[in-house]
Formats: structure tokens, C-alpha cells, sequence
């Protein structure tokens, strides 16, 4: 098979729920799904569902006595060992925990067989994205890190170049930790600042280990309350160039939906308009520098009605290479059952109003006083000399 592209998903993801009242509700998957299959976008990619992760797989990524925990936590929620961050807040524990979280990890594992055999030139896990998850510990509603996995199966599969760029809210801080010391992979993330959010890291001056692996960590920290024109002008001053240097194998990007201006839980001000026009971006970006070798995946998004399911049906239709135009009416039967699932009125276009969104490119000049200027240079500053490019 050589379809274009391939999306991931098996129902069973569903299951990756950590109770009433967690803000990661598993109905913004399943009303994802459903939303694809609304579109008729599940016709025209591939829909594979990956095996779940095994020991040697999660190994790639996660300590041993971690693993272990995890599977201990699963067959006996009880038992948690808060030590590595099981049965806490964020991540309370739960029956088949171990099982569930492998298998989210399957798919993205999948997805990087997939994209890197050439079955697939793209390939999509909206259920994955688990950024937060260190090697040995869970953090932040994340168990197992799909991405550092995906990125660590296509090392392991020979890739010698993999860049990584996050554009959750939240710092990708469990996959820059993963191949902090390996210049074979460049991290990029962009968020929120650490000052002002979880989990307070992402300062500029993270760069990578020293050595070789230095400049491999790139972080642009934004004030809270960035909004459309600030965050694509940040990412356009930052992301096209270091590709363009690093020149990827294959490009995998994280797509957090949670720096929306109703996201609960984070303070950028970004619509669906702007973060579907950085999905485009990356796709266009995985063409130029990567010979079109895709991989997406979901991640953090707490707006669960409003919000996520539109944005990754978004992702899947520009994938699909059927690009949903943002006016778009969203059928009847998908508001309906939204309605049915969560009493909540389901929003009946694929915008916010706000396309086209316009920002100023970085190359027209900055103002010094700016502060999102500021932490612009502040990221260039710190990285770019260190990948032989001007500040
Ligand atoms: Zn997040």
C-alpha cells in the first residue's frame, strides 16, 4: 500500500481516560473521530490502527523500572507509586492504564513505520502528542511519550535527522529531555511562558546538551495573551529557517489545541483560524525541507467540544490533501450528537471568524520594546548562532 496518507486510530484510545472531572475527557477524541468521518475525510486517507507498543519499543524512550510501575498501577490502581508521578492529580491511576497509554503509542510507533517505509507520506495520531511523559516519570496527563517514541523508532530505523516542532500551549519539555544530548534530532517548541505555565520550562537559554547536541533544543517562551498575529509571526521567524538548516528526514509535528483563547487551562489568545494556518505551515514546511514526510499528532486541547475537534479535523483534511475551507458548515448529525453526548451547543462553522489571519514577517524588522519581539530575539539569540545562523 502506498496510500498519502494515513490517519491512526483504533477506538480502543478512547479508554485513555482518567476519570470524572480530568480535564483530559476522552469525548474530545471520539468527537474528533466522528467529526473526520462527518467530513467524509475517513474515505480519503487510510485509517490503520497500530499495534500497541511493546516493552522493547517503550524501552526506546522509558526506563525500565518506570515501565514496570506503570504496569503495576495498571493491574492495581491503589498501588500507585506517586514517586513516578502514577496516582497524582494529573495523572491519576486507572484499570488498563498501562494498556491504553501503549497503545496510543503504537500509533504514533506506527506512524513513523509507516511514514518512513513510504507507505504513507503522512501519517496522523490526533489521540497522541503526550509531550510532557520523561523517561522515567508521567507528568502532566501524560503516561508514555508517543512523540519522543516516534521520533526514537526512526532513529532506530536509521534516520540520522529528525526535527520535532510543538505547538501545544505547553512546553514540549518530555521530548526535548529524550534526545537533549542527540543531535540527530531537533526540538523546536513554541508555548507559553514558563513563568506563567505548567510546566515551567522552555526558557530560551535551553539549548541542548553540550558537544554535538548543542543548538538541537530551540524554545520561544511567548507572554501569555499572544494572540493570531504574534504567535504565526513567532513561528515564522523561527521554524522555516532552522529546517531549513537542519534539513529533516522527516518532520513531526505536535498540535496541542490548547493555545485557544477558550482553552481553560493556558492564557495565549490563538483562534482555530491561526492554529489551522500553522497546520498548513507544517505541512507545507514537511514538503519543502523533509520530501513531504509527515507526521501529526494531537496533544493537549481542554476546550473539548468547541475547540479540538475541529482543530485535528482540520489537520486530518490537510493531510488528506483535502483541505476543509473555514467557512464550511459543520453537518447536522455531528451537532447533534454532540448535543446528546455533553448538553453543549456544538459550534456550526470550521472557524472562528478570523481567516485570513495577517502577521508582520519577521524580515520586515521588530521593535525592541515589543514583548513578543523580545522573545523572538531572546530564542534567536540563544540557538540560532549555535546552528550557524544569524541571530
Ligand atoms: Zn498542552
Amino acid at each position: 500500500m502506498s496510500g498519502r496518507a494515513q490517519l491512526m486510530w483504533d477506538p480502543a484510545v478512547a479508554g485513555y481516560d482518567f476519570g470524572t472531572g480530568h480535564p483530559m475527557d476522552p469525548v474530545r477524541l471520539d468527537l474528533t473521530r466522528r467529526l473526520v468521518g462527518a467530513f467524509g475525510l475517513d474515505r480519503e486517507v487510510e485509517v490503520v490502527a497500530a499495534q500497541r507498543a511493546g516493552e522493547s519499543t517503550l524501552r526506546l524512550v522509558h526506563r525500565e523500572d518506570y515501565v514496570a510501575a506503570v504496569k503495576a498501577a495498571s493491574a492495581d490502581p491503589d498501588a500507585a507509586d506517586q514517586a513516578y508521578g502514577l496516582g497524582t492529580v494529573d495523572d491519576p491511576a486507572f484499570a488498563g492504564m498501562h494498556e491504553v497509554s501503549a497503545l496510543i503509542a503504537g500509533q504514533s510507533v506506527g506512524a513513523a513505520e509507516a511514514v518512513w517505509r513510504g507507505d504513507a507520506l503522512h501519517a496522523v495520531n490526533f489521540a497522541g502528542g503526550l509531550h510532557h511523559a520523561m523517561p522515567g516519570a508521567a507528568s502532566g496527563f501524560c503516561v508514555y511519550n508517543d512523540a519522543a517514541l516516534a521520533v526514537a523508532r526512526l532513529l532506530e530505523l536509521g534516520a540520522e535527522r529528525v526535527a520535532y516542532v510543538d505547538v501545544d500551549v505547553h512546553h514540549g519539555d518530555g521530548v526535548q529531555a529524550a534526545f537533549w544530548e542527540d543531535p540527530r534530532v531537533l526540538t523546536i517548541s513554541l508555548h507559553e511562558h514558563p513563568r506563567t505555565l505548567f510546566p515551567q520550562t522552555g526558557w530560551p537559554y535551553e539549548t541542548g546538551a553540550g558537544g554535538a547536541a548543542e543548538g538541537s533544543a530551540v524554545n520561544v517562551a511567548l507572554p501569555a495573551g499572544t494572540g493570531d498575529a504574534g504567535w504565526l509571526r513567532a513561528f515564522h521567524a523561527v521554524v522555516p529557517e532552522l529546517l531549513a538548516e537542519f534539513r529533516p528526514q522527516v518532520l513531526v509535528t505536535q498540535h496541542g489545541a490548547d493555545t485557544h483563547f477558550e482553552d481553560p487551562l493556558a492564557h495565549l489568545a490563538v483562534s482555530l483560524d491561526a492554529q489551522r494556518a500553522v497546520q498548513v505551515a507544517c505541512h507545507g514546511l514537511a514538503h519543502e525541507h523533509a520530501d513531504g514526510r509527515w507526521i501529526a499528532l494531537g496533544g493537549g486541547g481542554y476546550a473539548v467540544v468547541d475547540v479540538v475537534p475541529r482543530s485535528w479535523t482540520h489537520l486530518v483534511g490537510i493531510a488528506a490533501g483535502r483541505e476543509i475551507a473555514p467557512e464550511t458548515v459543520i453537518p447536522d448529525g455531528w451537532r447533534q450528537e454532540v448535543f446528546a453526548r455533553t448538553r453543549q451547543l456544538a459550534p456550526q462553522r470550521m472557524t472562528d471568524g478570523r481567516w485570513p489571519v495577517a502577521y508582520r514577517e519577521w524580515e520586515a524588522g521588530y521593535d525592541p520594546a515589543d514583548r513578543l519581539d523580545q522573545a523572538i530575539v531572546a530564542t534567536r539569540k540563544a540557538a540560532f548562532p549555535l546552528r550557524g545562523l544569524l541571530p
